[in-house]
């Protein structure tokens, strides 16, 4: 019999529903996992344990009273810290906003508590989610559940190690150039980037706004394509929310590939890629053949300006978006004495940001700046469009196309965070998919040694249904996602 934090979202509200157990019970469990696991694995900012135990008795009452009941009814939530909760403090694992409690909740938080979801605490990141390890956090790094000496992936690597050490059954993250696909492959969880516009971003504090979107993450297909059912959908409030019919992503689940047509990226596997990613990939390609699928390889020679493309607008739209920390009006401010404003302005942002952000916010503001604007971020916008024609033509012809999502397995602690270009270089399979706003999966696809590799799927513009659809092939015909660390 699994513990009851062992269980799946959906078995949760499926035994909640039934009265076999309380939601009380199953918070109280835990509750206690978070308190046996956390000094080593530290996925956490913030708990809510009193609130989220609230709640739980609340949507007890409401089963004993036979009321209408939401669809995550009595379940717990991880929500990365970049996104606004009422009433909890949401830092964006920086001094900056260390002491910022919102007053009032994102879009995606609306959405969760009316479908009846508990949120248990706020996920730890990388610092304003620029990174790819959670070691620029101001609250310390992360460390992954497989290897307590390797990183769990970031930014969102809180909220992936959270889930697969069993510290809740769902997790909120967010992805810009592959924040929630790079953790979700290095603690073998599944975790989806939708399609630009799917999911409102209102709440969500802005690294770069033309990139990121908010997604789900979960231990199985079916968690993620419920929980991308609750947080879809038009939002008024964003003006980027694209009007599409909401789906019910649960029913889009057959575990039928048949007559599939994968492409299979080649520059995906090319220089800098390790064997032992490759060989996994290909496992999982060549199990979707032997399920019913074709596939081919397929060049996308603009791919080669992806990650430079990418850097120069994240960061760009990074210089700008951070420019209203100040300290003057609300986050970190030092005691001064000094009249200058611009002196305090300096002092604040020099002190409450780390290394990392600082670096951005300047090579941003350089490309942003008169006389280089043409030459870097203008010529950057250009290489975008190009490499989205390119994306457009090869789903012409194919249906997904695939590649791993990460170049290496997971890697030590305090190995690259000195390096920063190398580290950059780590997201070279996940920016296509920010820059060209298609949908793209992280699905566990193996392991080497005891570190997961994942598979990464693009797909067409709000066909999420077919990313979630092989993702539950994949996980009904190997046993990975239902492997778990020792903890
Ligand atoms: N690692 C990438 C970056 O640092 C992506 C981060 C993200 O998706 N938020 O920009």
């Amino acid at each position: 019999m699994p513990r009851l934090h062992e269980l799946t979202a959906l078995e949760v509200i499926d035994k909640v529903r039934r009265q076999e157990i309380t939601s009380e019970e199953y918070i109280v469990s835990l509750i206690e996992r978070i308190r046996m696991v956390e000094g080593k694995i530290n996925a956490y900012i913030t708990t809510v344990f009193e609130e989220a135990l609230r709640q739980a008795r609340e949507i007890d009452k409401k089963i004993q009273c036979g009321e209408r009941l939401g669809r995550l009814a009595g379940v717990a939530v991880a929500v990365k810290d970049n996104i606004c909760t009422r009433g909890i403090r949401t830092t964006c694992a920086s001094r900056m906003l260390g002491n910022f409690i919102p007053p009032y909740d994102a879009t995606v938080i609306e959405r969760l508590k009316r479908e009846d979801a508990i949120i248990i605490g706020k996920t730890n990141m990388d610092e304003f989610a620029m990174g790819s390890t959670t070691e620029t956090s101001y609250f310390g790094p992360t460390r992954n559940p497989w290897d307590l000496t390797k990183v769990p992936g970031g930014s969102s690597g809180g909220s992936a190690a959270a889930l697969i050490a069993d510290e809740t059954a769902l997790a909120l993250g967010s992805d810009t150039g592959g924040s929630i696909r790079c953790p979700a492959s290095y603690c073998s969880v599944i975790g989806l980037k939708p399609t630009y516009g799917l999911v409102s971003r209102y709440g969500l504090i802005a690294y770069a706004n033309s990139l990121e979107q908010i997604g789900p993450m979960a231990k199985s297909t079916a968690d993620c394509a419920l929980l991308l059912s609750v947080i879809s959908g038009y939002d008024p409030r964003d003006s980027t929310s694209v009007n599409v019919q909401p789906l019910d992503y649960l029913s889009c689940l057959v575990d039928d590939v048949g007559g599939l047509r994968i492409g299979v990226i080649k520059e995906f596997f090319g220089e800098g890629v390790e064997d032992s990613v490759k060989k996994h990939v290909w496992r999982a390609i060549h199990l979707l053949e032997k399920l019913g699928a074709t596939y081919e390889e397929v060049s996308l020679s603009s791919l080669e300006y992806a990650l430079a493309a990418y850097y120069i607008i994240a960061m760009s739209e990074a210089s700008s978006n951070l420019a209203r920390y100040d300290g003057l009006r609300y986050g970190f401010r030092i005691d001064y004495d000094d009249a200058d404003w611009s002196k305090i302005y300096a002092k604040n942002r020099r002190i409450g940001f780390g290394a990392e952000v600082k670096r951005r916010i300047m090579l941003g503001t350089f490309a942003l700046s008169a006389g280089y604007y043409e030459q870097y971020y203008l010529k950057a916008l250009k290489v975008r469009t190009i490499i989205r024609r390119e994306f457009e033509n090869a789903l012409k012809k194919f249906d997904i196309l695939v590649g791993p999502t990460m170049p290496l397995p997971p890697f030590n602690l305090g190995e690259k965070i000195q390096d920063p270009l190398t580290l950059y270089m780590c997201d070279i399979l996940t920016v296509p998919a920010n820059l060209t706003g298609y949908p793209a999966i992280s699905v566990p696809c193996g392991f080497e040694g005891s570190l997961p590799i994942g598979l990464q799927i693009i797909g067409k513009p709000f066909d999420e249904a077919t990313l979630l659809k092989v993702s539950y092939a994949l996980e009904r015909n190997t046993d990975f996602t239902r492997r778990k660390p020792e903890l």
